[in-house]
């Protein structure tokens, strides 16, 4: 079977973070996006801990029925957490069970401080004792948004092995993160055995944030078991999708000024800081260029297709010019999830030809699937922006109506 996974969300525990991160709002929105699998993360505090335990649990996976949904399907929760090590790194963890995120609890505890009150505890060990612990743990552990320019891997390390030592060889995999895809990361040398996650790293539940990214896995079940089998890809388990957003659109892709997103070039981002005074930041794209073996992207045989598509919410505001939060988007957005039962299915498995909604979204959802969109690179904290092709119907454009329109 094939499973719609996102591994990697924030609870209401977290900084930041909506109070509406709760399970059953979860639940809910991870069905209607169709997402069969989705992190709890956060499950190194005790009192999220506490409300995952309410669940029905089977082979490691958490299951909730959502409450507003007449669909028989469960939502499916697995265990995940996200770390700050010592050195700012943050590390993704996925955990086979209630016992074994309480015994990492207990390990953690005497060297964090707040692990009792922060859903994504900041600890103070580095990279290797934290995946030494998650390993003897039976966990999965790898680098979250591994490009980052903040607190992520290739920040501050130049390899795996900088940032793991010795243990660097039971990493089985990097998280992508909203500024990077596949051909960035196959550049790579060190990254070709991996498998590449691409998660949401959502903060809030609203399908326009959950599963913004996520992964397509071949499983013979939904149990942690499965799912890790699937990321070491063992007997024909194996990720078969990624999807995200375009890199470009990531707000930091490009190197540029924190203050007032000048952008830079990777020559001039040594500068460190803008005539205005403020922070120059190196985005993804010049740092993977900076760590690339290749000029151009190695794809390993067992690397699956990476398709890039915005949240349907997006799109239709765009195609049609006006606001997301509006009537007119919210009507095609349920005209369409009526039809074909979730996001995911609209966005990347129906042919929506002939779903009768307004010709300019159809048009738009296919320029997205056919990898035709355009896209002004974000950076320094700005998302970059995504430019429909200007032809996306003929009938319903007026000759004068120009890219600008959809923006
Ligand atoms: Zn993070
Ligand atoms: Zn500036």
């Amino acid at each position: 079977m094939q499973v719609n996974a996102d591994l990697h969300i924030h609870s209401k525990y977290s900084m930041a973070t909506s109070p509406k991160m709760d399970l059953p709002t979860l639940a809910s929105k991870s069905l209607k996006k169709g997402i069969q699998l989705v992190a709890t993360g956060d499950c190194l505090h005790p009192k999220w801990l506490c409300e995952i335990k309410t669940l029905k649990e089977e082979n490691g996976v958490f299951k909730l029925k959502a409450p507003d949904s007449d669909l028989k399907t469960d939502a499916n929760f697995i265990l995940t957490t996200e770390i700050e090590d010592i050195n700012q790194v943050h590390h993704l963890l996925i955990i086979p069970s209630i016992s074994k995120a309480e015994e990492l609890y207990e390990f953690i505890k005497p060297h964090s401080k707040d692990i009792d009150s922060n859903g994504r505890p900041n600890v103070r060990l580095d990279g290797k004792e934290i995946a030494d612990a998650a390993i003897s743990a039976g966990a999965l552990i790898g680098p979250a948004h591994a490009f980052t320019p903040w607190t992520a891997m290739y920040a501050y390390h130049n390899s795996l092995k900088e940032c793991y030592g010795d243990m660097a060889k039971n990493i089985y995999f990097i998280e992508l993160g909203l500024s990077a895809d596949t051909s960035y990361a196959d550049r790579i040398a060190e990254l070709k055995c991996l498998t590449y996650l691409s998660n949401s790293d959502a903060h809030s539940p609203y399908v326009n944030k959950l599963a913004r990214e996520f992964n397509r896995f071949e499983m013979e079940d939904i149990s942690f078991d499965e799912l890790k089998m699937a990321i070491i890809r063992e007997k024909g388990r194996k990720p078969v999708l990624n999807v995200g957003m375009p890199p470009e659109e990531g707000k930091y892709n490009e190197s540029a000024c924190i203050r007032c997103f000048r952008h830079y070039t990777i020559r001039e981002s040594v500068m460190k800081s803008c005539s205005c005074g403020g922070t120059i930041k190196k985005g993804v794209k010049d740092r993977v260029n900076e760590l690339a073996s290749f000029d151009e992207p190695q794809y390993p045989d067992h690397r699956p297709p990476y398709i890039h598509i915005i949240p349907l919410s997006e799109i239709i505001a765009k195609a049609l010019g006006i606001g997301p939060n509006t009537k007119g988007v919210q009507g095609v957005w349920n005209a369409l999830i009526g039809q074909y039962g979730s996001e995911v299915a609209v966005l990347i498995d129906a042919d929506i030809k002939n779903s009768g909604v307004d010709e300019r979204v159809i048009g738009a959802i296919i320029a997205f699937k056919e990898g035709k969109v355009k896209v002004k690179p974000g950076g320094g904290g700005q998302y970059g922006s995504v430019e429909l092709p200007g032809k996306t119907n003929k009938k319903k454009i007026e000759p004068q109506r120009s890219l600008g329109d959809f923006g």
